[in-house]
């Protein structure tokens, strides 16, 4: 990625949940293009060491305590940011988590921690940010769905209700403010190599495998170099999008 450093050089970015997997692999692609970066997940100790994996590279970045499913959290930590560098050009919603079973077995709590983290959590972020790039008549905000909320599937009902709402929320607020300049775009992986996917069990993992047309599983920087692109000017043309990352196992 070192050759397309200077694509955002100049530009400042929030990534929440950028402690691991795709959302560390995001903060390192935006930081390789030049942004400076503010890093936000519940977890200190693994922020700091993404921060400091950035600033070894000669990027700029700072982390920040943030959880995404409190208001107040998110407000101080968008404050923070400002306070350190006086704007923000580009938001990437990544945190998420999932609890999943089937629905009818899923208590209450695991309907509501996911959609206050996945869904609300976005809500939050979005609308902390938005006024800072109405002002500046610039933005670009990135929310990561899943392919599970365009294709279905099995005990995740609550982690696909939350997915699902996150694209309306990508359409609805992308017509809201698409007359001041500010992009708002999803991306929807499919099946990637992190944490999140580690806990599948091998038969489920090789069941999802057979129907990935490039036949391999993705990385985390295959999801971060289309969240790059869309954070880019030379995307400044797409809003309200959807943009798969699924190695044909989703076509739409
Ligand atoms: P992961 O490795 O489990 O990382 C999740 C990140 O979210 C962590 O940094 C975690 O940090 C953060 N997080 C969780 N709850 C949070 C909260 N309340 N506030 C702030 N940060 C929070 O997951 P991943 O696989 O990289 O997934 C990243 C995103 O991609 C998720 O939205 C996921 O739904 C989506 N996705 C993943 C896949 C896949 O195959 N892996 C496929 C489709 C979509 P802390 O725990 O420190 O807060």
């Amino acid at each position: 990625m070192s050759d397309r450093r200077d694509i955002l050089e100049g530009k400042v970015a929030l990534v929440t949940g950028a402690s691991q997997g795709i959302g560390r692999a995001c903060a390192l692609a935006l930081a390789e293009a030049g942004a400076s970066v503010a890093l936000a997940a519940r977890s200190p100790e693994k922020l700091a060491a993404v921060r400091t994996e950035i600033e070894r590279n000669s990027g700029k970045a700072l982390a920040l305590s943030m959880d995404v499913a409190e208001a107040a959290s998110v407000k101080s930590a968008v404050d923070g940011m400002i306070a350190a560098w006086g704007k923000i050009d580009i938001l990437v919603n990544n945190a998420g988590v999932t609890r999943d079973n089937l629905l009818l077995r899923m208590k209450p709590e695991d309907w509501e921690v996911v959609l206050k983290t996945n869904l609300e959590g976005a809500y939050h972020c979005i609308q902390k940010v938005l006024p800072f790039m109405v002002r500046q008549r610039y933005g670009r905000i990135i929310n990561i769905a899943s392919v599970v909320a365009q294709a279905g599937n099995a005990g995740q009902a609550n982690y696909i209700a939350s997915k699902a709402g996150l694209i309306g929320l990508t359409k609805a607020v992308a017509a809201e403010v698409g007359s001041r300049s500010i992009t708002v775009n999803a991306v929807s992986p499919g099946f990637i190599d992190t944490a999140m996917t580690e806990k599948l069990s091998e038969a489920v993992k090789q069941k999802i495998l057979s129907v990935i047309p490039l036949g391999h599983i993705g990385t985390d920087r295959d999801v971060a170099c289309a969240v790059r692109f869309l954070a880019s000017d030379e995307a400044g043309y797409i809003t309200g999008h959807c943009l798969n990352v699924n190695g044909g196992m989703y076509m739409a």
